[in-house]
């Protein structure tokens, strides 16, 4: 059955990559971006480009409009109870570094920090050098043979020493949605704050933030669609105004003076510098192209993408996909063959996807692999990359032997 993607001329890389011989099966690292983004943001620039919040002159006031109208926007795509719980970063792993520095007082020696087996280095390291900078233990919840956090052992390891939980809302690895609903409830019964990587489950349609019950959820604007140098930090007003500021500089304060200085509330408080003002309208552009799309349409569509990825991996000899991936991407090995090797020979046949540990390596040493190849999808992709993907992965072991 042809299975084809009613959006992929929306997104006129996809037919200028075709062109070239290019298949891209490796929106995970980073998506392709819609027309309605670059007119937005060729716009801005066509128009007159000027910093924000300094508003004494036109380009500047609307600079600043369009600016805070994409902070609005992205409430309301969180489900934000307010649009000064936004905080736009330089991207997720800003965020984390933020967080990890901005909630420092929060703790004291001997106390935990949960994490999960597979997270990415940008919801890993941050905690990491926190936990050795303040004497605090990183415990590790396990996940079991699906690719999913195990809540029995979790509900064991979170416990009254408790203090932050950080976790992955979907496996950048394994495809997996974590179990966050329990989790975060089991976090919040010992009153310690919690911590949602969404820069992948956000992408593929869980962006519900108040539903979460989380205190900070963080993505990438680039993984959703969105230009790069850009991310965002969701947090619940009371735990915003709990975080230390972190990075100093104009815009971020309110009276300076040579000896001190009175800081902004959040989020112009933890916001200092000039922001990526060209990528922040540009996100909110895309984000008003998701936000007129048909999301079940997108879902069944992706959903069904996944299925005859899956599908296709399992009934071939030899190809062992890692746990039971939930959402559009999926990674696998194949028996005897180097993932580079195989990734070298799709990328001749015009094929990209990402060989290695994507960022998480812990994962990988658990799962006692040196690496496997990801195929990751969306909303743009059809059946039709799905074929070629499968003719070049077979002609690649032809010549692996
Ligand atoms: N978390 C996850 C799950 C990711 O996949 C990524 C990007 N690979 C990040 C965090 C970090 O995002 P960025 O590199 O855009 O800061």
């Amino acid at each position: 059955m042809a299975l084809t993607s009613p959006w992929r001329a929306d997104f006129p890389a996809i037919s200028v990559l075709e062109a070239e011989g290019q298949t891209y099966l490796d929106s995970a690292a980073t998506a392709q971006k819609p027309q309605a983004l670059m007119d937005r943001v060729y716009g801005y620039f066509r128009s007159g480009a000027a910093n924000v919040h300094r508003a004494q002159h036109l380009p500047s006031e609307r600079a600043t409009r369009a600016f805070e109208a994409t902070r609005e926007t992205t409430a309301r795509w969180l489900n934000a109870s307010a649009d000064d719980e936004i905080v736009f970063t330089h991207g997720a792993t800003e965020a984390f570094n933020l967080l990890a520095y901005g909630l420092e007082a929060q703790f004291q020696s001997g106390d935990e920090l949960v994490i999960s087996a597979l997270e990415h280095h940008a919801n890993l390291l941050p905690w990491q050098q926190l936990a050795r900078r303040k004497g605090l233990r990183l415990v590790v919840l396990p996940i079991d043979a699906q690719g999913r956090v195990d809540l029995q052992v979790a509900s064991g390891l979170i416990g009254p020493r408790t203090r932050l939980l950080a976790i992955s809302q979907l496996s950048n690895v394994l495809g997996t949605w974590q179990p966050l609903t329990e989790l975060i409830a089991l976090a919040r019964s010992v009153g310690a704050i919690t911590v949602v990587d969404g820069a992948q489950g956000i992408v593929h349609g869980r962006h519900d933030v108040q539903a979460l019950g989380c205190d900070f959820y963080v993505f990438s604007s680039h993984k959703l669609y969105g230009p790069e140098g850009l991310g965002v930090l969701y947090g619940r007003r009371d735990r915003l105004r709990m975080l230390e500021h972190w990075q100093f500089g104009g815009e971020m304060v309110r009276h300076a003076r040579l000896e001190d200085a009175d800081f902004h509330a959040p989020p112009m408080g933890l916001e200092a510098g000039t922001p990526a003002i060209g990528a922040v309208i540009g996100l909110g552009a895309t984000l008003g192209y998701l936000g007129g799309l048909d999301a079940e349409a997108v879902r069944r569509h992706e959903s069904a993408l996944l299925d005859r990825l899956c599908q296709g991996l399992r009934q071939r000899t030899g190809v062992r996909l890692l746990g039971e991936p939930q959402a559009a991407l999926a990674s696998f090995v194949v028996e005897g063959v180097h993932n580079a090797d195989l990734a070298n020979l799709l990328g001749e046949q015009g094929i990209a996807v990402r060989a290695g540990q994507h960022c998480a390596m812990p994962l990988y040493q658990s799962l006692e692999l040196g690496g496997a190849i990801r195929v990751s999808l969306a909303l743009y992709n059809d059946g039709s990359d799905l074929d070629r993907f499968f003719a070049a992965l077979d002609a690649a072991r032809e010549i692996l032997g």
